[in-house]
């Protein structure tokens, strides 16, 4: 089916078209109509899927094709994390290129508020917001819901999880009781049902086979390694080069930049991404992770949550994920809208229960691969990989760090960081270390 015959303005039409999209992903051919229609909708669907564009679309016809008597703020979008609002920010703005008088305001903690009251106070037509930055500015004021049109509510298990609730019951009231409401969710779970019957009237359910089963496209395999190996076995699988875009999962802040330490030492250049970052580490990781000048981005469940980096080439959960529906979603990274990817899982003799409740869950076993030429034994210490006199990393003379090593994510010239034990590393040949450091 063409995107043309979805009932879409033919300048939204156009810019589809300029994505480079040829034709709709089952969620948006099945919600786009129902939401031009006027209805709610829940949408049972993953990141990866196509689901932003699916309910962008529908509000970027209505305000084309009622367009208002004045500025005023009409749809409203609230997602989990601040990445997944600035990556829904940027596809409705490349999806409504050829609108005129179509603004949006990112309303998102850790960076300033006035912007955002600015974008509020000049009636921008899409907020696209985080709960907690969002109940802040209404809490003072400078945000009026009671002329949306359309909410939306992306990721909303996650938002549960995370304990938004309180927070989307506020903002939900605050909303015209008359409005249309989209929820999107990654399962139907019993909560996600009683929030549906609170927030949405007389909704149709769209669900695009439940990806239990991940992506066809993404092939899987599960190295068993013990624990004291894992960060070798990451640098073996990454001396192939096809690894040339790899996302890697920590279970825990801490072990993300652990692990990101041990790459960068052997030369791998690296940036993370974890709740204790600033927001504009955040961005800086996300940026340089996208744009290629960082080959390894080491992230956790809840920052990686809907991040849409196009191109990745694999994911590697370092760590098992303990519920089946975060290796969902992390795999769901790679494979995205028809691209095949592979997703690598590290599995320590602990995780075993947790690799069999996987597969119960995807109702299918995952190859086991071993790599011929790598030593399995169990280490009493890890390896580490830089001599002292290395310790203090910099980038080659005349060159900037990238964007993370400046803001803290990476180890820079004159700042300390934790460092191996003196007497059991190797250090990575010089020339190697500034070809990956460019
Ligand atoms: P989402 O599930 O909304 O995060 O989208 C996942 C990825 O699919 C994004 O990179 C989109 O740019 C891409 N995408 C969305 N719709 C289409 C489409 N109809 N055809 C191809 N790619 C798409």
């Amino acid at each position: 089916m063409p995107f043309t015959a979805l009932g879409l303005n033919s300048h939204i039409t156009k810019a589809i078209r300029e994505s480079g999209y040829t034709e709709p992903t089952p969620i948006q051919s099945k919600a786009i109509p129902i939401a031009i229609d006027g209805r709610d909708i829940i949408g049972i669907a993953q990141t990866g899927t196509g689901k932003t564009a699916a309910f962008v679309l529908p509000i970027l016809q209505r305000l084309a094709e009622h367009p208002a008597s004045r500025r005023m703020s009409r749809a409203l979008i609230v997602a989990p994390t601040r990445e997944l609002v600035i990556q829904i920010e940027e596809a409705t703005r490349k999806y409504s290129r050829h609108l005129r008088n179509v603004r949006t305001v990112v309303v998102v903690g850790g960076v300033g508020e006035q912007p955002q009251i600015a974008g509020l106070r000049a009636g921008a037509e899409i907020i696209i917001a985080t709960p907690g930055r969002l109940i802040d500015l209404m809490q003072q004021r400078h945000v009026n819901l009671s002329t949306i049109e359309v909410a939306v509510l992306d990721e909303a298990d996650r938002m549960l999880d995370m304990g938004f609730l309180p927070a989307i019951r506020q903002i939900v009231r605050a909303l015209p009781k008359e409005r249309q409401t989209l929820l999107f969710s990654a399962s139907l779970s019993p909560e996600i049902e009683k929030l549906t019957s609170e927030f949405l009237q007389h909704p149709q359910v769209v669900q695009i086979g439940r990806r239990a089963n991940p992506a066809e496209t993404v092939e899987q395999t599960i190295y068993e390694v013990p624990k004291s190996r894992k960060v070798a076995l990451l640098l073996h699988l990454l001396r192939d080069r096809a690894l040339d875009s790899v996302l890697v999962f920590s279970r825990t802040k801490h072990g993300a930049d652990k692990i990101a330490r041990k790459l960068e030492q052997s030369g791998i250049s690296v940036a993370t991404l974890h709740s204790n970052r600033s927001q504009a580490q955040r961005l800086s990781a996300l940026r340089a992770f996208k744009s290629g000048a960082v080959r390894v981005l080491v992230a956790t469940d809840i920052a990686a949550r809907g991040i849409d980096v196009e191109g990745i080439s694999h994911v590697i959960n370092f760590d098992f994920p303990p519920q089946p529906e975060d290796y969902v979603h992390r795999i769901g990274r790679t494979g995205r809208a028809h691209a095949i990817g592979d997703a690598i899982s590290f599995a320590t003799p602990d995780d075993a229960a947790n690799v069999r409740a996987l597969e119960r869950f995807i109702t299918r076993g995952i190859p086991r691969k071993r790599m011929g030429d790598f030593d399995y034994t169990e280490q009493r210490e890890p390896v580490a990989f830089i001599p002292r006199e290395s310790r203090s990393f910099s980038p080659p003379r005349g060159q900037k760090a990238p964007e993370g090593r400046r803001s803290g994510t990476f180890t820079s010239r004159g700042r300390s960081h934790a460092s191996p034990a003196p007497g059991r590393a190797t250090a990575p040949p010089r020339g190697r270390r500034r070809r990956e450091a460019r």
